[in-house]
């Protein structure tokens, strides 16, 4: 049994070499190491390799793995769990634009818009997430009821989920100049992220132009969707890169999707990802929505391709890649529910994080967590850091791959969480 209370536990378990720094353990062949985790008030005291003939651990955890608490770098808690009332009506994207429009239209009052993030993070919190960055719709009037929401629900869950916004609207919504500077100063003011979908509009240039001299002007991070289609003229991610550098921008960027990438011939790929690897960019795919919503036919044929981004080809560039969630029950996305674990694994199936795994594992962890500016010890399991980890059931990739892991602990600032997840019938009164 693990303890719960605080002071001092030791454990003893498999470490992964993508998430421990290499304390001399031996590794065995799929980067596992077993090691002694020692935790004083609610922060890894020490980590060290097990000397097999030492005294036994006061937890002896059989080998089961232990994972640095998750980070989930793109989603929309903003639309969550609206699916019972307003479905998709073919699976689509355009299905799942127009969707929303008319559920957020209808419905997306500060009430609605607080339950339904409150019921998606008590989710994230009880699978082992710590923090999470969240794009809010912020086409008006929405803008005006979701972010004061937004930072009301920050505010709640600080010291439990560390909560980022980014607003997101159609980059031909920029051209309307005034409104746009209205938006920057409201998340300026909020302590956001300047977000939009690019798409390939004429005036593309000048409308990321507009956005990156924005983000100069008031030292703003930014996130783009980029390129979610199949559509061989997308090429909106070189596009920002090249904004990137005709701006002279050195802050953060994270570009979510670039589905297009892998459709286009070898020319375009890699000029394209010439000038991604030229800048301070991070990439994050969104496995499940893409799998969900590319390549669906309205014949009723089969998908030929699996929807994700060139992720070995960037991590081969040196580029930051990421997965995450991105929608839960909503039309781009009908499932999910928060858990980068089932993300992680998912990703693992559709984009082949594995023969070798390496440090893919770095994808949902160190990455999305440097991708977000978060401090050097998330992602990660740090002497000093603070206790915020999971303890698997599996103690192997194959264990923990295989099986929903529902039985995972999950330890923050060195105590066991109640890890219950609320009911969907929470939900109820709203789906009317
Ligand atoms: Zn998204």
């Amino acid at each position: 049994m693990v303890r719960t209370e605080t002071g001092f536990s030791l454990y003893r378990a498999h470490l992964h070499d993508s998430w421990v720094d290499s304390g001399g353990a031996e590794h065995d062949d799929e980067g596992f190491g077993l090691y002694d985790l020692t935790v004083e008030n609610g922060r890894i005291a020490s980590i060290t390799p097990s000397v097999a003939a030492s005294e036994g651990a006061e937890n002896d955890l059989r080998r089961r793995v232990v994972l640095p608490a998750l980070i989930d770098c793109h989603t929309h808690l903003d639309k969550g769990h609206i699916w019972p009332r307003r479905p998709n009506p073919d699976g689509s994207f355009p299905g799942a634009l127009g969707a929303v429009l008319a559920d957020r239209s209808a419905n997306w009052s500060a009430e609605d818009v607080e339950a339904r993030m409150e019921f998606a993070l008590k989710c994230a919190y009880a699978y082992g997430t710590k923090a999470i960055r969240t794009h809010l719709d912020s086409l008006p009037p929405q803008e005006t009821i979701s972010w004061p929401v937004f930072e009301k629900v920050r505010e709640r869950w600080k010291g439990r989920i560390d909560l980022q916004g980014a607003c997101l609207f159609g980059i031909d919504t920029g051209r309307d100049e005034a409104w746009f500077q209205t938006l920057v100063q409201r998340v300026r003011q909020a302590g956001g992220v300047l977000g939009a979908v690019t798409f390939m509009v004429p005036d593309i240039e000048q409308l990321l132009d507009m956005i990156f001299r924005a983000a100069i002007e008031n030292d703003l991070p930014l996130d783009f969707h980029a390129d979610e289609t199949d559509a061989l003229e997308a090429v909106s991610l070189r596009l920002i890169a090249e904004a990137a550098k005709r701006n002279g921008y050195e802050g953060r960027i994270l570009i979510g999707h670039c589905c297009s990438l892998a459709r286009q011939p070898d020319d375009e790929v890699l000029r394209t990802l010439d000038a991604v690897a030229d800048c301070n960019i991070s990439v994050v795919s969104l496995p499940m929505c893409n799998m969900f919503l590319q390549d669906r036919r309205s014949d009723n044929t089969t998908p030929r391709w699996r929807g994700v981004t060139l992720l070995h080809e960037m991590k081969a560039r040196g580029i930051n890649v990421c997965v995450a969630s991105d929608n839960t029950r909503d039309p781009f996305y009908a499932y999910g529910d928060l858990d980068m674990i089932e993300v992680y694994r998912m990703a693992t199936r559709i984009i082949q994080f594995d023969h070798p795994v390496a440090d893919w594992p770095k994808a949902a962890l160190s990455n999305p967590a440097k991708a977000m500016g978060l401090s050097e010890d998330c992602g990660r399991l740090v002497e000093g850091g603070p206790a915020d980890f999971l303890i698997c059931e599996g103690r192997s990739w194959t264990e923990i791959l295989s099986r929903p892991e529902s039985g995972r602990i999950v330890v923050r600032d060195g105590k066991v969480i109640d890890r219950a997840l609320p009911s969907y019938e929470e939900l109820d009164h709203l789906m009317e």
